[in-house]
């Protein structure tokens, strides 16, 4: 059975995408702790990120890089990363723009309208 993650990279659940290369995806948590809450994921379904081939984990982690530095530009705020993973398990980084009034699990409550233009302002275009 595939993951949640599974399906939205297929397209079969909606997401709110900013990121997309032929191994990794990057959208917007649905339950964000700060604006711009990006999860990162391979598109390899693997439970645990140190379950991933090298391969697969090299690119996981430039597209982490990549879209921090891109969310920093993008919102001027120093982007945090965190792993947990003990709901979904699908690896996966959680890119957290910072602000000040952050508290690990406590979430925004986002209109899907405030969530299209974050992700209208978030989403990489290569220059
Ligand atoms: P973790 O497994 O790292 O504890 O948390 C999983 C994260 O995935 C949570 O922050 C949760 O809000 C997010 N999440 C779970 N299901 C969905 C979904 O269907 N869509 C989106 N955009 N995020 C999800």
């Amino acid at each position: 059975m595939p993951s949640i993650f599974t399906k939205i990279i297929n397209g079969e659940i909606p997401c709110y995408k900013i990121y997309e290369d032929d191994k990794t995806f990057a959208f917007l948590d649905i339950n964000p702790e700060t604006k711009g809450h990006t999860l990162v994921i391979p598109k390899n379904e693997v439970d645990k990120i140190y379950e991933l081939p090298d391969e697969d984990y090299e690119a996981l982690m430039s597209t982490v890089k990549k879209l921090s530095k891109h969310l920093e530009k993008k919102l001027g705020a120093r982007t945090l990363w965190k792993v947990i993973g003990t709901d979904v398990p699908h690896a996966h980084v959680h890119l957290l723009p910072y602000d000040e009034t952050w508290e690990h699990g406590r979430n925004l409550k986002l209109t899907p309208e405030e969530f299209e233009e974050i992700r209208q302002t978030l989403e990489y275009k290569p220059e």
